[in-house]
């Protein structure tokens, strides 16, 4: 069984907060009070049900969901109401309306069973619980280093990461390429469909030139991929299992993604660390889930559980930063 012995997942959100598929507005402009009449359909989220008997309320009116899950409310009032969507059996949707947004608003909202698990969820994308939900805003732009790197100073931090390399001249292994690019292929599982098909380019750098950790040489929304053979970095670990992610301290960073030459064989490793690029994490707890592409998983094949696809998918449809159960960051409005 080989996995991602090392997680210095040091990751944060490529493009810095905004809130995905949603209006803008501001909070405390002055408007005027305006009467907005706005209808849909509650469904959920996994199986796509409608629900009836849900109570939507915007700012003080509310009104229920009928049999075939549809709701119609009118409001008056000026600003950004508050919105939820609240069903037995569900968690409750907590969000903002934007009064001259989609006057459509159709609450998928996620149910307590049907597969979702908040406690993995919490695990995957929210630090156990701890943070908001990080993902990247923006799909990444990927970028395959074609020449070998070796390591020349590792941190001294307790995680034996690179901190300084040097390019060789040897070239990647083909198996390396292949399994990226398998890995981002991928994508969509992962996102629910939401980052498919980002731009893949391949970067040859000058013989002898020394790169620092963070100081990747790419665009902020990059994130570029490294193969390391027998030397320093992989010795210092193991056996060449190592590999991880790398991301900016900040928003404002390009990401990185290293792999030793026998991880870099192991397509489950290497998508892998491309999930930590999608916002995947997995803080302590690992072994409790052995299917997840970011947990114990055995080798072969690309690790991606359906557990990860559903919940992936949620979080997708989400606004960076939402808190459990299902509230929307401050500012967000779900329309
Ligand atoms: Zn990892």
């Amino acid at each position: 069984m080989r996995r991602c012995r090392k997680a210095v997942m040091i990751y944060a959100v490529l493009l810095g907060v905004a809130c995905g598929g949603c209006g803008g507005g501001s909070p405390t402009a002055p408007s005027a009070t305006t009467t907005t009449t706005f209808s849909g359909i509650v469904t959920n989220i996994v199986t796509g049900a409608v629900v009836a008997g849900a109570t939507i309320t915007i700012g003080t009116v509310l009104a229920t969901s009928a049999s075939d899950g549809t709701y119609s409310l009118a409001v008056t009032t000026a600003g950004t109401p508050s919105f939820s969507a609240a069903a037995p059996g569900y968690y409750t949707r907590e969000s903002a309306v934007s009064m001259s947004g989609s006057k459509t608003i159709n609450p998928e909202i996620i149910p307590q069973g049907d597969g979702f698990n908040l406690e993995f969820f919490n695990w995957l994308f929210r630090e156990n619980g701890t943070k908001g939900t990080e993902r990247p805003v923006v799909i990444p732009n990927y970028e395959i280093w074609t020449r070998q790197m070796q390591c020349t100073e590792l941190s001294t931090d307790g995680y034996d990461a690179c901190k300084r390399m040097i390019v060789i001249a040897d070239s990647i292994p083909a198996i390396y390429e292949e399994n990226i690019r398998s890995g981002i292929a991928q994508f969509g599982r992962l996102t629910g469909g939401a980052f498919t098909n980002p731009t893949i380019t391949t970067k040859t750098h000058p013989v002898d030139l020394v790169i620092s950790r963070n100081d990747w040489l790419t665009a902020n929304g990059t994130v570029s991929l490294s193969y390391f053979p027998a030397g320093l970095w992989s010795d210092a670990n193991s056996d060449g299992n190592n590999a991880y992610m790398s991301m900016g301290l900040s928003s404002t960073q390009p990401g990185h993604i290293l792999h030793g030459w026998r991880a870099a064989e192991d397509l489950g490793i290497v998508t892998h660390e491309l999930a930590h690029s999608l916002g995947y994490g997995h803080p302590s707890g690992r072994e409790k889930w052995p299917d997840s592409i970011m947990g114990d998983y055995q080798d072969g094949g690309y690790g991606i559980s359906a557990a990860d696809e559903l919940h992936g998918r949620i979080l997708y449809k989400r606004p960076y930063g939402s808190l459990t159960p299902d509230r929307d960051p401050a500012g967000a409005t779900i329309n």
